[in-house]
């Protein structure tokens, strides 16, 4: 199988080797052949050829079986041009690849759950998975901003609109990943002021009774899932949502898992798949080797499971970090008294060495 490496900034270029690295280990144990295909994007390729997404990057990730982005961006491109910012990169190969899918899943490992905003026995044992609609909703709804009226009032307006279609492929998503898991959805929604929110609630209904009826539905408004979410992160299993309201409460939840190195999300379309950690390019300690690689880790997990039907291999990445955790090794952000510290490429050689 082919994999786009996509290494970005900052500390995108450490993690993406330490996670390759357990890749490699994993591809060994399972009996799976690799071929890399290594591109530039972000400020990387601005520097290298002029544009954040260089066609050369595009054409590989449409023929790979899946993308392994780090990260983009870093004051160095402050100044650039707007069309030509590192992010524009990054939302270039999500349109290039057609992903309408995010998968944010919130684990709180036993291991940092002291490290939440959380009191730890209210975190500890949090498993969700947030899926987000990524391609339409407000994001992409007609926008207009008038110039002021005859009375001097000014008008801004952004459309909210969602097509059947569009809310049934998201929906069927979340609805057979939770076949795979705990077996219970919660659909967020406004159906109580928008109509776009309305016409979600009942098509999820719909599906739900008709071909998922061995899985639990329950329906939440944004704000109550809002605090659902602090007052009580275990009672989600997976949690079904539109684009803006998946935006914020994705940030929310990632927060209460206490460390933004070791998140990872997938992005999921028709075709190839993108994984990615869920932090930036970090450019405050890039190029020092301590970045935690784990995010990305997890991200290869995901990238096994959701794109190349590897789910042993996946299990077993997962264990192997667990495993590793448990003999005490931390990177910077996570250690403490009594732990051992690791760099970003030992962190990467120790999983590898446990699988
Ligand atoms: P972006 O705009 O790309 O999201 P950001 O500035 O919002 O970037 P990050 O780059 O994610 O955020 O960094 C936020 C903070 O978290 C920084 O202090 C960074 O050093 C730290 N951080 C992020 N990722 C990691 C990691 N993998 N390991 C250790 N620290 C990290
Ligand atoms: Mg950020």
């Amino acid at each position: 199988m082919k994999i786009t490496l996509l290494p970005g900034d900052g500390i995108g270029v450490e993690i993406v080797d330490a996670a390759v690295e357990v890749l490699d280990a994993a591809a060994k144990k399972f009996g799976m052949t690799i071929e890399y295909d290594k591109q530039l994007i972000g400020g990387a390729a601005i520097d290298a050829t002029g544009v954040p997404l260089p066609e050369a990057t595009i054409a590989s990730a449409k023929t790979a079986d899946a993308v392994l982005l780090g990260a983009v961006g870093g004051p160095k491109w402050d100044n650039v041009a707007p069309e030509i910012r590192p992010e524009k990169g990054l939302l270039g190969i999500r349109k290039a690849l057609g992903l309408y899918c995010n998968l944010r899943p919130i684990k709180v490992s036993r291991f940092v759950a002291h490290l939440s905003p959380l009191k730890n026995e209210r975190v500890s044992g949090t498993d969700l998975l947030i899926v987000r609609e990524l391609t339409g909703g407000i994001y992409f709804g007609a926008k207009n901003e008038a110039a002021p009226d005859a009375d001097g009032v000014e008008t801004a307006s952004d459309v909210e609109i969602y097509t059947r279609p569009e809310v049934e492929r998201i929906a069927r998503f979340a609805f057979e990943a939770a076949k795979k898991r705990r077996g219970k959805v919660t659909s967020v929604d406004k159906a109580n002021v928008l109509a776009s929110s309305r016409m979600w609630r009942r098509i999820v209904g719909e599906m739900q009774a008709q071909d998922y009826s061995g899985i639990e539905l329950n329906n939440f408004y944004v704000d109550n899932c809002a605090m659902q979410l602090v007052l009580n992160p275990g009672q989600f299993d997976v949690v079904l949502t539109n684009n803006i309201f998946g935006d914020i409460l994705s940030d929310e939840a990632s927060v209460i898992a206490g460390s933004i190195g070791m998140l990872p999300s997938a992005s999921l379309g028709d075709s190839t798949g993108m994984y990615e950690p869920i932090h930036g390019s970090a450019p405050d300690i890039a190029g020092q080797g301590i970045a935690n690689p784990l995010g990305t880790i997890y991200s290869v997990a995901m990238m096994l499971r959701y794109s190349l039907d590897q789910d042993a291999a996946a299990d077993a990445i997962e264990a192997s970090i667990d495993r590793v955790l448990e003999k005490g090794y931390r990177t910077p952000d996570l250690c403490g008294e009594g732990l051992t510290k690791v760099s970003t490429s030992q962190m990467g050689q120790l999983i590898a060495a446990e699988l």
